[in-house]
């Protein structure tokens, strides 16, 4: 195998979307680029396609693509909702490849309407709950403020966090948001999740030294090995999840979509775990 095979793929048990937008970004403008990076990464030929638990991520039957789709900022919202919401409706598990953090709202809105009582756990250095970030509530900045606004999951769980301002803060307790930040950040090795789960990867959750092709360095972040670990410990049915954040105009060496692809060959693995 070295492409997906096209969705619908009878009997497959994970759908995958690209989602090329990256409008919502403040910063830096690149994610849009991601989606087909961490593909190619995914079946490059320096690697192979098992996983650490010794699961064959080359075997048939396990993919359906619909392929990237690049939805205008005003679009966006319903093509994303829409494109995961086919994929649930056959029964599938979803892995979405963005993109900035914005379309993880519209994703986690398609997951909750087919998995009630849904979780979610969230890797990220930034806990993205503004209310509104510059001038725009639909910022990578704000999914997280718009998610528990509107009641969409039971629980949201934050890890990786080292930036979080008085007023996320504040979010946080108003939305009951439990964030583990890195001066705690051993605390990440003792997760529990009672209800299905969606699994968000911000890719700046790592320090940068490990995964520098992103648009908002932050020091002190986990290793690529810890975030590993922390997805390998999980003992929860993965229903949904997505990587955001890779912008591959700041990955010269092309080390950070090879990380980005073995986090997503780690979920994919835990995900075919649980029914
Ligand atoms: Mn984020
Ligand atoms: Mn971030």
């Amino acid at each position: 195998m070295n492409s997906f095979p096209p969705f619908p793929q009878e009997n497959a048990r994970i759908g995958l979307l690209g989602v090329a937008f990256d409008e919502n970004s403040s910063y830096k403008r690149g994610s849009v680029l991601a989606p087909q990076r961490i593909r190619e990464a995914f079946f490059c030929d320096s690697a192979n396609l098992w996983t650490e638990d010794e699961t064959d991520l080359g075997a048939d039957g396990l993919f359906a693509d619909a392929g990237d789709i690049a939805p205008s900022a005003g679009e966006m919202p319903v093509a994303v909702e829409q494109a995961a919401g086919r994929f649930y409706e056959a029964g599938l598990k979803v892995i979405a490849l963005g993109g900035d953090h914005s379309v993880t709202y519209p994703l986690v809105f398609a997951a909750a309407t087919h998995h009630p009582e849904l979780s979610i756990l969230h890797f990220d250095a930034h806990p993205d709950l503004y209310d509104n970030f510059e001038d725009n509530p639909y910022s990578h900045a704000s999914p997280f403020a718009r998610i528990m606004e509107a009641g969409l999951v039971k629980r949201l769980v934050q890890v990786g966090i080292r930036t979080i301002t008085g007023h996320q803060r504040q979010q946080a307790k108003r939305f009951g948001v439990e964030v583990l930040t890195m001066r705690n950040w051993r605390d990440v090795f003792d997760l529990q999740f009672d209800s299905p789960l969606y699994l968000t990867f911000d890719m700046d959750c790592l320090d940068p030294a490990f995964a520098p092709g992103i648009s908002h360095r932050e020091p002190g972040g986990l290793s690529t090995r810890e975030a590993l670990s922390v997805i390998q410990s999980l003992q929860v049915n993965i229903v949904g999840a997505d990587i955001v954040e890779l912008n591959p105009t700041q990955d010269p060496l092309n080390v950070t979509e090879m990380v980005a692809a073995k986090i997503f060959k780690e979920i994919a693995a835990k995900m075919l775990k649980y029914a």
